[in-house]
């Protein structure tokens, strides 16, 4: 019976010290580098698509998700990963930070960063404005401010279709707002954002024209990705963007 006693206590010391260190070992709350807001450079991360990747299908097929996701965007946050390595203080901003503010990126590395830090920025938001089961008519504070500057969601789309459309090559169409929420539409060259030339521009919605993004599925036909896509459009997502627009 003692017998029996001890080894029922060693069973139980034998399995407390181990928990209690996995305990003490566990994730801190907050285990962000010094960046307070936006995407951290250090390192730069790919977080995972927040969908599978035939989520999107018809409308974006799921090999082009992969190739777009698993390649294309892990290409940009590798290359600012390779371009800060010489900069350690530089990794304490955010990659947000730094395409806002390109001019304070050592001249080295400026066009790396505003190529792959374009890239990485765009991309990320461009993952989350998109959703399965989504697409439809606009909502919330962001469906009146279209038909208040455009006067439809269709005269939104026309004129975005538009901008991607007529972008030359490599880019892509936007829709930003201002700090007061005035909305309008632009688009940019390579992976530049509306930041980079206008601190109030904030994009709370923007597609990629480049060939990567429709290629596969729609050869040449950049009219017809561009319609359909609309079909993938996550409003929800877009209001939260154009709260925040409002905010900074
Ligand atoms: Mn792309």
């Amino acid at each position: 019976m003692q017998n029996f006693f001890r080894r029922t206590i060693l069973l139980i010391v034998g399995l407390a010290i181990p928990l209690l260190f996995a305990c003490q070992s566990s994730p801190q709350v907050d285990a962000s580098p010094a960046v307070s807001s936006g995407l951290s450079a250090a390192p730069a991360k790919l977080d995972p698509l927040p969908y599978d990747y035939a989520a999107l299908e018809p409308y974006i097929d799921a090999a082009t998700m992969r190739l777009h996701h698993d390649k294309h965007h892990a290409t940009y946050v590798n290359n600012i990963n390779e371009a800060l390595k010489a900069y350690p203080d530089l990794q304490k901003q955010s990659v947000d930070t730094m395409i806002r503010n390109l001019n304070n990126v050592p001249e080295a590395i400026r066009t790396k960063i505003q190529n792959n830090g374009g890239g990485h920025v765009n991309h990320t938001m461009f993952w989350q404005i998109m959703a399965p089961k989504a697409g439809g008519e606009p909502t919330g504070a962001v469906a009146q401010a279209i038909t208040q500057t455009f006067g439809s969601f269709d005269a939104l789309k026309q004129q975005f279709n538009k901008a991607g459309a007529d972008r030359f090559g490599s880019g892509w169409a936007w829709l930003v707002s201002d700090r007061q929420g005035k909305l309008s539409i632009t688009s940019t060259a390579n992976q530049d954002n509306p930041l980079m030339k206008d601190p109030n521009a904030y994009p709370i919605l923007g597609n990629d024209v480049w060939e990567h993004a429709y290629y596969l599925k729609y050869q040449n036909r950049r009219a017809e990705y561009l319609n359909n896509w609309w079909n993938v459009v996550n409003w929800q997502a877009v209001n939260q963007r154009y709260a925040q627009a409002q905010e900074k």
